[in-house]
């Protein structure tokens, strides 16, 4: 079928929905120059990263952890929420949009103003004490290292290395994250699987805990994915193409 026909039924199937939740992945963030850290010739193929970037490397040297992830992280801090990103924000402005899943740590969907965010592999922005838990926003720390002062973040109570609230190597999915992803998976209408090649598990399984309850699938991802199968409309595009269609659709 043409692109346009398809984009045309996902629109419809939106539409028609009142209980959207979406699931997206490092496709929506590449559209906003953000790499796509784990696709092939990803970065995490770079020999010594996933030690550098596990739990174990953190506490073995916090300043090597955190020059590794200025590195890999800064144009994150740059980056701006995509045409993608706005229509999530404008689908739940119009109560159809219930939930955002996503796998991506850069923080965008709530940049660009999404309320309910279930974020499977952490975020970047903010971090805590691992001693006394208190949270602290991670900006101006990348910035100052990104500046050249290699200064290892310390909370300013317990002076011990301040844990970013990514979801490291060895580190254990956030369990409240995962249950209401799961949750909404369970209950909604339609999912969107924005960006996606829904390789990684355990994110992987929400599309299956969708379907199995009923829910139909609407897929945009350049590649193919295992789910194109089972999908109301699977469009093979990118993801902004499809976006900026769907937004000005429901800007109207
Ligand atoms: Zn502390």
């Amino acid at each position: 079928m043409k692109m346009m026909a398809l984009t045309e039924q996902a629109i419809s199937l939106i539409r028609k929905s009142g209980n959207i939740v979406a699931l997206s992945g490092a496709g929506i963030s590449t559209e906003a120059g953000i790499p796509d850290f784990r696709g092939p010739g990803g970065m995490w193929e770079e020999p010594g990263l996933m030690d550098q970037l596990s739990v174990s490397g953190f506490r073995n040297s916090p300043e090597t952890f955190y020059r590794t992830s200025v590195r890999l992280f800064s144009n994150i801090a740059r980056a701006e929420p995509t045409p993608a990103h706005r229509l999530l924000v404008r689908l739940e402005q119009l109560n159809k949009l219930k939930a955002v899943i996503t796998q991506n740590i850069d923080g965008l969907h709530t940049a660009a103003g999404s309320t309910k965010v279930f974020e499977l592999h952490g975020t970047y922005r903010t971090g805590h004490c691992p001693q006394c838990g208190t949270e602290f926003e991670m900006a101006e720390f990348y910035a100052e290292i990104e500046r050249g002062n290699l200064r290892v973040p310390l909370c300013t109570a317990c002076a011990v290395p301040i844990k970013p609230d990514i979801v490291l190597f060895e580190d254990l999915l956030p369990v409240n994250a995962w249950n209401g992803a799961v949750q909404a998976a369970t209950t909604c209408d339609l999912m969107l699987i924005f960006g996606s090649s829904l390789m990684v598990y355990p994110a992987a399984e929400l599309p299956m805990i969708a379907f199995e309850n009923g829910a139909r699938l609407v897929i945009v991802n350049l590649g193919e994915t295992s789910y194109d199968n089972m999908a109301a409309v699977a469009i093979k595009s990118r993801l902004g193409d499809f976006a900026k269609t769907a937004l000005a659709t429901f800007m109207e």
